[in-house]
């Protein structure tokens, strides 16, 4: 018989879907008398009654071998017509056969079906051959399974299947730090082993509120120096969890002034410019209609890292931290937007002339310098470029200019990109307005010879197009001949 109370309890809060899948699993495991537990983060958030959409599952037995049994059944029973017909159905609503991925290193497995997947690790202990190194692991009980967790809400175990021993495996006294709001590691090495837990440890306390346990944050402290010796793809992976958190700010700031930032890099630093900047990228950050989404927010609090950087430094911190290329590129542009704002700042300044230098830089720092600047011409002007400007195209395309006889070549993606301009400055605001201008163009454009197809157009364009307002392109003042003219 289940125990009603917690396992009810998960079971109600789980999407239909996943429920069907738990409840296969469980079935599976008893007819193969193999343990299985609820552990960690999903168990300590019902406790704490916050919502988990993950199921963390401990089998005392190798996951690995029962994920595929699992997927296999579940596969089988779909093929018969028999299974839960909510099993296999993702929230798409298409039926697929569920994926199983395992990673026999770590005695681990995940089942996929569209829309959710379910973490099956085997109940294992973990050594560490030197500080910051991965885990080696063994396959032990559930109670070695909690001992190698980072802490004590998290060392928390709820068997799934009979036979019941006690309700929940609290061998560390994880129950009594929920109900104390504490944040306490396991033993006094814990942070040496893996340093991740200094940045989990901050992150933990913030999400949920609670204190770091004085003596933890002694040994956290005591422990910084450990950041050093952890991988950029871990510290990617902690940076990238921070990220999705509801106020990653707090925990980069409390990181900073722990002094754990300038540990992973001297250059890496977070002051409340940047903290005010990831609260304005967040979707509820500007005002209406110039909103990120959730995802461009997170691909935005990346480059704000690189916030009064200049080079070297960015590139430095983009590599600790194993930035993906697009993040690099991101980290990377904001010391150029840094030199280019003054020049974003001028009085009159035509929206062409914003848009045109802009249109070469990543869209996440574009974002982030504009909510990191204190100029506040830059930040209108920048998000008049991201939310409007950089979305506008002419009424007219490239089809429609050949429809109006204008010749195919290079001189076409010119003429739009004129277009495109004069549309952004109100100086075409209609189709008819466009087709004159690039009937003008044209026809100008064929008055200077053979510049239009001349190999070295892009430098001479800028001659012949400045001849047709009246303009000297030479700073001599001496007219533009003998460059097609
Ligand atoms: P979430 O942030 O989604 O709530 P979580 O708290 O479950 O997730 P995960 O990062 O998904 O945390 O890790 C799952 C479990 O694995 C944790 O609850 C913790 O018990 C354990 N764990 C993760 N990282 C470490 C670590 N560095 N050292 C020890 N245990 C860890």
């Amino acid at each position: 018989m289940r125990k009603p109370n917690l396992i009810g309890k998960l079971r109600a809060g789980l999407p239909a879907p996943i429920r069907s899948l738990f409840d296969q699993l469980i079935k599976l495991a008893d007819s193969r008398g193999l343990p299985v537990y609820l552990v960690g983060g999903p168990l300590r958030d019902l406790l704490l009654d916050r919502p988990s959409l993950d199921l963390d599952i401990a089998v005392e037995g190798d996951a690995p071998t029962l994920a595929r049994q699992l997927a296999e059944s579940l596969s089988r029973e779909d093929k018969a017509g028999s299974a839960h017909p909510e099993a296999l159905v993702g929230r798409a609503g298409t039926t697929s056969e569920p994926r199983v991925v395992t990673h026999p290193a770590f005695l681990t497995a995940t089942v996929r079906v569209p829309g959710f997947h379910l973490d099956l690790i085997t109940a294992r202990s973990e050594t560490y051959a030197r500080p910051g190194a991965l885990p080696t692991v063994t396959p032990e009980t559930i109670e070695d399974d909690l001992r190698r967790r980072d802490f004590t809400i998290n060392a928390l175990a709820l068997r799934l299947n009979s036979p019941w021993r006690v309700e929940i495996l609290d061998p560390a006294g994880g129950r009594a730090d929920l109900e104390a709001r504490l944040i306490r590691a396991l033993h006094k090495r814990s942070f040496q082993d893996d340093a991740t837990r200094i940045l989990r440890a901050v992150q933990y306390a913030s999400r949920f509120g609670f204190n770091v346990e004085p003596q933890t944050l002694r040994w956290l402290k005591r422990d910084l120096r450990y950041l050093r010796t952890i991988s950029g793809t871990r510290l990617h992976h902690e940076f990238s969890r921070i990220f999705a958190e509801s106020a990653p700010e707090e925990i980069l700031h409390r990181l900073h002034d722990l002094g754990a930032l300038a540990a992973i890099d001297p250059t890496l630093r977070f002051d409340p410019p940047q903290a005010d900047a990831f609260t304005r990228l967040r979707p509820d950050g500007w005002r209406s209609g110039r909103q990120l989404n959730t995802t461009g927010a997170r691909a935005s609090y990346w480059p704000v890292l690189a916030w009064n950087l200049n080079e070297p430094q960015a590139l430095d911190v983009s590599r600790r931290l194993a930035a993906t290329k697009p993040q690099r590129k991101a980290l990377a542009a904001m010391p150029a937007l840094q030199r280019l704002a003054p020049n974003l700042a001028g009085p009159s300044l035509k929206r062409s002339a914003v848009a045109e230098p802009l249109a070469s830089f990543p869209l996440p720092a574009l974002w982030a310098f504009s909510a990191l600047t204190d100029d506040p011409t830059v930040r209108e002007r920048l998000l008049d470029y991201l939310t409007k400007a950089r979305l506008e195209r002419p009424h007219l395309t490239g089809d429609d200019l050949l429809a109006l006889g204008l010749p195919s070549g290079p001189q076409l993606g010119e003429i739009l990109r004129r277009l495109r301009n004069a549309r952004l400055d109100g100086e075409a605001t209609s189709r008819e307005d466009e087709e004159h201008l690039a009937r003008q163009n044209d026809a100008e454009g064929r008055d200077c010879g053979d510049v239009w197809v001349n190999e070295q157009f892009l430098a001479l364009e800028f001659a012949c197009f400045t001849c047709l307002r009246g303009e000297t392109a030479d700073p001599t003042g001496e007219p533009p001949v003998g460059r097609g003219h």
